[in-house]
């Protein structure tokens, strides 16, 4: 059971996240944490003050969140625990201020507080309410490569740990664990990107051979576009791990993206719950779901999308160009999502921009080359879509008054993916769902 940032930001959320775990004990779950709210977020706002060099809104922000988790956490006995995590922090913090400088390795310890802190708080929580319950710091169970702020876990090293850690605990008490930290097998402390706690929970899951892996969070479950953008989307109630697979990826954000990759492996459905409504059904992502009622599943977009745009310096595209391209790409290991080619050009979309300049750089010794900023990717995703002739035929109906930029359909069969700019984003998705969720528009 993965409980998201918000849905343990309170002591009031986290008594609620007591009681659903209250609700499946004699399922012999393990609790998978976030940090508490937007605290990831915090922690990396403090390291970067600290290493401008502004060492005292670092300190006092340090001390609000420092507040914040005392005041948040039930149980008085872990008080000196949770001031000692601070104490630690603030040390690293003022080493930052010293040396105006943020390695990744440096990032990854700071970041890694909020889950460390936020487990240690529910698991207190969960004894405070009568739920024998027993903290694990996942820095000894989760192993991985050293690639700060990105790591991978080193699977087999992993599962052994879990294994032989996690599960004769388990049997007996509910294990709590942070996501998203992880060690190296130095020790290190590392983390696995962004949302990564999803991808911890199923890890797990996985290692253990659970019988679902649960991702708890502040929406129904997967929706049929991203509400921010359109509110009225609708809860999709089942979806096979490839479609989740594919709008994970494409910026459905309630999904890490590597998060279905164990539960394939080993068959174990995924599901997502909201919280605040445990008794909403969720969405159930399994791996041959129910067809779609239309020839969609749902919608996911990516925005701060950049588009580069690679001509050939040559008439005519020779061989080996593309080869060319794709090895820049990777030897700034910056992943191209979509991609389109004509007679002599080539227009890529990536997502990491922390290389662009060295991109293009080395792309303009072979190649005239532009950059568009402020794009973004919609990506239509469903089994259905090969079965359906007329699908793309409807996506230009529906995207008549907009300006599409490029749009790639075939790669894995369910997804369509369209790059329109930013700014006519919300006009794109309310069209779009209108044609494909007629009966979305009612509510
Ligand atoms: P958590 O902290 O629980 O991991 P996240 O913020 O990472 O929560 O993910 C949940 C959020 O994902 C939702 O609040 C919603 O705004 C966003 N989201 C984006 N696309 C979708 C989608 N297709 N379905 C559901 N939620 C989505
Ligand atoms: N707390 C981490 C983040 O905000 C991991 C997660 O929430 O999944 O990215
Ligand atoms: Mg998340």
């Amino acid at each position: 059971m993965k409980f998201g940032g918000t849905s343990v930001d309170s002591r009031e959320a986290i008594a609620r996240v007591a009681e659903i775990v209250r609700s499946q004990r004699e399922r012999h779950p393990i609790v998978v944490v976030s940090a508490m709210g937007k605290t990831t977020n915090t922690l990396l706002a403090i390291a970067a003050a600290a290493t401008a060099g502004c060492r005292t809104d670092a300190l006092d922000d340090l001390a609000t969140l420092r507040g914040f988790h005392l005041g948040e956490s039930t149980d008085p006995s872990l008080a000196p625990q949770i001031e000692a995590h601070f104490d630690e922090l603030a040390e690293l913090v003022r080493g930052l201020v010293i040396m105006g400088e943020c390695t990744p390795r440096a990032s990854d310890a700071v970041a890694a507080f909020g889950e460390r802190l936020s487990s240690l708080i529910v698991a207190g929580a969960l004894r405070m309410a009568g739920i024998d319950s027993v903290h694990i710091d996942s820095r000894r169970v989760i192993v991985t490569d050293g690639r700060h702020t990105q790591a991978a876990p080193l699977v087999a090293d992993t599962t052994a740990r879990l294994r032989q850690q996690v599960a004769p605990l388990a049997a007996r008490q509910v294990v709590v664990m942070g996501g998203f930290l992880g060690a190296t097998v130095a020790g290190v402390t590392t983390t696995l990107g962004r949302g990564g706690s999803d991808y911890t929970a199923s890890l797990v899951g996985a290692a253990l051979n659970a019988e679902e892996i649960q991702i708890w969070t502040d929406v129904d479950g997967m929706l049929t576009t991203d509400p921010t953008i359109l509110p009225t989307a609708q809860r999709v109630a089942e979806c096979s791990f490839a479609e989740a697979a594919e709008l994970a990826y494409f910026g459905a954000k309630v999904l890490h993206p590597a998060t279905v990759l164990p539960a394939i492996e080993k068959g174990i459905p995924v599901r997502i719950l909201n919280a605040r409504r445990p008794e909403n059904a969720g969405t159930r992502i399994v791996a041959s779901a129910a067809p779609s009622p239309g020839a969609i599943r749902s919608m996911a977009c990516k925005r701060r999308i950049t588009l580069v745009n690679v001509v050939s310096l040559r008439m005519l595209m020779a061989h080996g160009f593309l080869r060319q391209i794709f090895e820049v790409f990777d030897r700034f290991e910056t992943p191209v999502d979509m991609l389109a080619t004509s007679e002599v050009s080539v227009s890529l979309t990536i997502d990491n921009t922390a290389a662009l300049s060295d991109i293009c750089g080395a792309l303009a010794t072979f190649a005239d080359v532009s950059v568009e900023h402020d794009q973004a990717i919609v990506c239509l995703v469903g089994e259905n879509i090969r079965h359906s002739p007329n699908v793309a035929a409807r996506v230009f109906g529906a995207l008549r008054d907009v300006n599409v930029r490029m749009i790639s359909q075939g790669a894995s069969r369910l997804n369509i993916s369209l790059v329109v700019a930013a700014g006519d984003l919300p006009r794109a998705i309310a069209s779009l769902h209108r044609e494909f969720f007629p009966e979305a528009r009612a509510a």
